[in-house]
């Protein structure tokens, strides 16, 4: 019985490391959970929200709409939601917002356990007039910031259509553009005619990869699109075009074409005065005037022209807004058998003209070219 006192010294070693384990292996697995721990006794489940930036008007009210994948083991937190204007937009305990005056606020969303979402309000007056600036091939490196620049000292939003191989590098100038209040849309990823044209599923592939980059981005999907050259280019044929545009539409987008433009994408280099005129004279009579211009790095006229062409408009009453609250339905070059959604036959039959144009301008190969639209 010599030995006695070291088989109980390991008896007390081996029950101390048991007790050990049976503290840490459940502070371990909450550690690890999808959830987050507090004091390492509960693991709350995640929140999420599908939008983190929104333009509205006054009076509007909506949910900040926070959702949470709950379980067992990972109970809902309780959330905290505040507003960093209550005087622009308010929001109650449950996450009702309410918009009351033109201005910008923050809402975030606290969980308990420290968790935080965040979405960025612009409350606008509801237009009277309104033009929509739209900007194809950015974001440029160099040009689109001295764009935003002008944008934002007249109060003007726009929409940006997104080349994914331009966002690249360029991701904090999207971010600048959704901060300023201004909408994103989807320009594809590659924007080489010969490929995204080929089928409307080499369209899709291509269409996603930018899709994604954008969801990643901002936080939160897009809902425009507009395709290279637009929906009827010479390039694609058009049964491709319309499988496109169905498709499309079942993943929830609106396909904008144009209604005027600036013509800086005709292939000859136009300056900032015959730029301004161009988009003046296609806008002024269009009912619904949607403007074509580029933010490439390779137009280097759009900031100049932007600002003539804004302060013109200004004078006669209108005021500039990104695409995010134009309900009007597509805007298309090519007339469609519209696939069970209500189409804005009126924007049609205004940019049939717009259309006529592009076909002859196409067909005299100064529009569509893979480097231009
Ligand atoms: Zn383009």
């Amino acid at each position: 019985m010599k030995n006695f006192p070291g088989r109980s010294r390991l008896f007390v070693i081996i029950l101390t490391l048991l007790v050990f384990l049976l503290v840490m292996v459940p502070f371990t697995k909450s550690s690890k959970s999808a959830g987050r721990s507090v004091g390492g006794d509960i693991s709350y489940a995640k929140i999420s929200t599908d939008r983190t930036y929104r333009t509205v008007h006054p009076g509007e009210s909506f949910s900040m709409n926070v959702t949470c994948r709950s379980s067992r083991n990972h109970p809902e937190p309780d959330l905290r939601f505040k507003s960093s204007d209550e005087s622009v937009a308010s929001v109650s305990d449950a996450g009702e917002i309410q918009a009351d005056k033109a201005g910008t606020a923050v809402i975030t969303c606290t969980s308990q356990d420290g968790q935080k979402l965040r979405l960025k309000l612009f409350v606008r007056k509801v237009p009277k007039k309104v033009v929509y600036l739209t900007y194809d091939d950015g974001p440029g490196t160099h040009n689109t910031p001295k764009l935003l620049k002008v944008l934002d000292k007249y109060d003007a939003k726009a929409t940006f259509f997104i080349v994914g191989t331009q966002a690249k590098g360029n991701e904090k100038i999207i971010r600048q553009e959704l901060e300023s209040g201004h909408a994103v849309g989807i320009h594809t990823y590659t924007h080489d005619y010969n490929k995204i044209y080929k089928s409307s599923n080499a369209y899709m592939k291509d269409f996603d990869r930018t899709a994604d980059m954008l969801q990643k981005i901002s936080g939160q999907r897009a809902y425009f699109v507009r395709m290279p050259g637009g929906s009827n280019n010479g390039y694609v044929r058009t049964k491709t075009a319309r499988k496109i545009i169905r498709d499309l539409h079942d993943r929830g987008y609106t396909v904008m074409d144009w209604t005027a433009g600036s013509d800086d994408a005709v292939g000859i280099e136009y300056g900032t005065r015959a730029l301004t005129r161009f988009a003046i004279t296609t806008s002024r009579g269009e009912k619904v005037k949607v403007i074509l211009m580029h933010d490439s790095d390779a137009k280097p006229h759009t900031a100049a022209v932007t600002r003539n062409v804004i302060r013109y408009y200004k004078k006669r009453g209108y005021s500039f807004e990104s695409l995010e609250n134009y309900t009007g339905g597509d805007i298309l070059f090519l007339d469609t058998p519209d696939s069970g959604r209500k189409k804005e036959a009126k924007s049609n039959a205004e940019s049939e003209s717009l259309a006529k144009r592009a076909a002859m301008l196409s067909a005299l190969g100064i529009i569509g070219q893979p480097d231009s639209e």
